[in-house]
Parts: C-alpha cells; structure tokens; sequence
C-alpha cells in the first residue's frame, strides 16, 4: 500500500459518507463507501441549506447540480404560533448573497443525495457498496480490517465512521455509549402545494414557534410541495416518561392552543411516525490512529440551527484536505482535521439546544423572546456571521 495514496474505507452512505467520499476522489484518492441499507437512499423529506453549504456544494463540485430543484427563500422568517404575529426576520434577497457569498436554499434530501451519488458514481477512485454492515474493526497500525454483517472482510489504511448517530466506529473509538434523548419529538409531511390553503407565506422559510412547540414550514422540488416538520417538547418525558412518549395524541395536546393557521399546518404532517431527536455533548476524540468519525457519527446536533447535514460536508471537504497534505503520517492528519473541525461543531450542537429553547419558551420567557427578536434588523447578519460565513 502506498501511503500517499491510502485506500480508505468510509462505514456509511448518507449524505457525509458519500460527501467524503467525493472530496477524497477530487483529491485523487480511492475510496469504498460500505452502506448497510440494500440501496442507497435518504427519507423523503426537506433540508435547509445555508451559504456555508453551498461554499462546500461548489468545492465538490455539485452546486449546479442540486441548484436545479432547490428553491431559495427570500427570508427566513419566525412566527408566534399563539398570535401568529411576525416576530423577526433575516432577508435573504441579493444582499444576503452578496455578503455570504451564496444563497440560502432549500431541497429535498433525495435531491442532494442523488447528487453526491450521481457525482460519485462518475468517478473511477469511488467503489460503492450495498448490504455492507460494518460490525468491528480490528485497528493493526498502519492498517484497518473492517468485518461486515455477512462476514466479508476489507482491508484499508483509514476508516472514516459516517455512520450516522448510532455510530458503529464511534462506539469502538470512543465508547461512550448511546446519545442524548432530547425529549423533543418530531412528525413530518410533504404534500402538494395544492392542497395548501393558506399561501401567505409561499416563498419564505417560516418557523411558527410556541410553548413547548415549533413547526417549520418551506417548500421544495421546485416550488411544487411543501414540507411541514412539527416539533414538541414532550410533556410526559419532562415528567419521568422515558418511554412511548411523544405520541400523536402528546402532539395535538401541546399544539391546541395554538392558531387555525397553525392547526392548518399540522394537519399536513404524519402521525403514523416520528423521529424522537437525539445529540451528544461535544467530545473531541473522534480521531485514534488511522480511524476518525465524520457528520452525526462525530457531533449529533438538534436540528435548530439546520446545519447537522451542512457541518457533515463541511467535514468531508476539511477531511480529503489533510488527508491530501498528510504524507505518510495519516495520525497527525486525522488529528489536524479533528482540531479544525472540533469547536465549530461543538457550537453548532451547543447553539442548537439554545434556539430549542428559545422556540419553546413560555410565559416571561417568551415575552422576552418576542421583544428582543422585535428589535432585531432583518439587514443585519451579525448574528449568524460566525455560521454562514463557512470555513
Ligand atoms: C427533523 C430533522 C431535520 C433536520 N434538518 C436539517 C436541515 O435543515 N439542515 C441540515 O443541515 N441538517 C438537518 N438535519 C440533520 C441531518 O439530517 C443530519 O445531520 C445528516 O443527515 C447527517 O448525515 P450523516 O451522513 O452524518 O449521517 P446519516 O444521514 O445518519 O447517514 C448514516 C448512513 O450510514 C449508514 N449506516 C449506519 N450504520 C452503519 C454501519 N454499521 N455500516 C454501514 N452503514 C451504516 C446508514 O444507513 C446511513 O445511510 C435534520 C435532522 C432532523 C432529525
């Protein structure tokens, strides 16, 4: 094996497992990505993709791509869900652009995973696998073998864990066992825009927000469906329920007091299913010897900021970097992409759980919520300048 071109062996095909796999090929090395499912796929639901995202898109070379069915919002707006009165908003028009050099954008997830899939598919230094479980690896120095769920085993010089919150690498790297249960459930819907009655806010990114409670609605593919995601602080697992919780019964309950406009919205989603959401505490040792973690596998974060999928490729692009400037000594690369991304990630996730907390206030903290955020100036950035600026 030649240590400047390391064989690198990446457990995951989501959308950072498929992202590194692209970044390493446009630095010219060889991949295979092993995927448990028997297809590659992702949920048939929305992303939010801020100018950071799109920075990463166009360094991998597919923002044109997923541009063709994204659809860009002209602001992203939030709503008291007990008045439905406007309680702030950022613009996202031309001067937005300008300053973060890309739009804010939404998509659908199958979108931007056919993208990274369609791109890595055309490339020669990229195997892709199916039906390929990561179980164990056995960690031999300067080589990793990696043993799947149908017994095959493949040797590599790196193993990159993408897979995902419940992470198999993680728990051999780190061992700290499984993540944090928020007690935050969500339910989700994607319908035709058709069926939509009330179409105020058609061409904005609105997050209605309320005690306990926020529910975000965009559209997607288009312009042609919209996707509503509801979200609720479960009431039963404040008080001890650890578990069923959450249920569609929990969801109407905390939702009632909520406007017709609002009730409108929730009607679009599913009740048959839900995600419970989950993080972790930031932790910096994702990198041991020749293995490292990327995406949620590495910093699972609450969806408030909506930038879990973004830090993922901005993970990728960072990684396939040091591993291209690392020489022979792959550690000392691992570890230089872990200091770069650590406590970026760390604030998304940390950032994440305040805006939670902030949607969900009640009584005087939602009074102070809707004051400060009256005073906010839709022009000024400031506040996600850190986020959207990327790396
Ligand atoms: C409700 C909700 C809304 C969200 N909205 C946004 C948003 O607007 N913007 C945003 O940026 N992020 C958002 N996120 C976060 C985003 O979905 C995740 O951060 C992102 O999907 C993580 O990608 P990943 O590739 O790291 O992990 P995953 O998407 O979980 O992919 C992991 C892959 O690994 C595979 N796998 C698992 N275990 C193994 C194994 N042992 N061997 C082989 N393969 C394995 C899985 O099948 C899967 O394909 C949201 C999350 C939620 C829950």
């Amino acid at each position: 094996m030649n240590a400047n071109k390391p064989e690198i062996l990446i457990a995951g095909g989501g959308i950072g497992g498929l992202a590194a796999a692209l970044a390493l090929a446009h630095k010219g090395m060889r991949s295979q990505v092993f995927e448990k499912a028997p297809e590659f796929g992702e949920i048939g639901f929305g992303l939010q993709l801020g100018p950071n995202a799109h920075h990463m898109l166009t360094r991998l070379g597919i923002a044109e791509a997923v541009e063709q069915t994204a659809v860009f919002p002209n602001a992203l707006i939030e709503i008291d869900a007990l008045t439905d009165r406007e309680l702030t908003r950022i613009n996202t028009g031309d001067a937005f652009r300008k300053h973060f050099r890309g739009p804010y954008m939404v998509v659908h997830r199958r979108d931007l995973h056919g993208a990274l899939l369609d791109a890595c598919r055309a490339h020669a230094e990229i195997t892709l696998h199916t039906s390929k479980q990561l179980v164990r690896f056995e960690d031999r120095g300067a080589s990793i073998l990696a043993h799947f769920a149908d017994g095959a085993t493949c040797s590599g010089t790196v193993l990159i864990g993408a897979d995902g919150l419940n992470s198999c690498v993680r728990e051999n790297v780190m061992g700290d066992g499984p993540p944090r249960v928020s007690g935050h459930v969500t339910y989700r819907g994607v319908v035709p825009v058709d069926e939509i009655k009330d179409k105020s806010h058609f061409d904005d990114m609105v997050i209605w927000v309320g005690p306990g409670l926020h529910l975000v609605q965009y559209r997607l593919r288009g312009g042609t469906v919209m996707n509503n995601v509801a979200t609720l602080d479960s009431p039963r697992f404040a008080a001890g329920q650890k578990i069923n919780f959450g249920g569609p019964e929990e969801l109407l309950e905390v939702y009632s007091h909520t406007t017709p406009h609002v009730q409108e919205m929730l009607s679009y989603v599913g009740k048959d299913k839900n995600w419970v959401l989950c993080d972790r505490e930031p932790r910096p040792e994702w990198s041991r010897g020749n293995v490292t973690l990327l995406g949620d596998a590495a910093h699972p974060t609450l969806q408030y900021l909506a930038q879990g999928a973004v830090m993922a490729l901005e993970d990728a692009v960072v990684l396939a970097e040091k591993l291209a400037a690392a020489g022979a000594d792959i550690p000392a690369a691992l570890l230089s992409y872990r200091d770069a991304r650590y406590l970026r990630t760390a604030r998304v996730q940390l950032t994440s759980r305040i805006h939670g907390q902030i949607m969900h206030a009640r009584g005087g903290a939602r009074d102070l919520r809707n004051h400060l955020m009256s005073l906010r100036n839709p022009d000024n950035f400031s506040e996600v300048e850190w986020l959207y600026r990327g790396i």
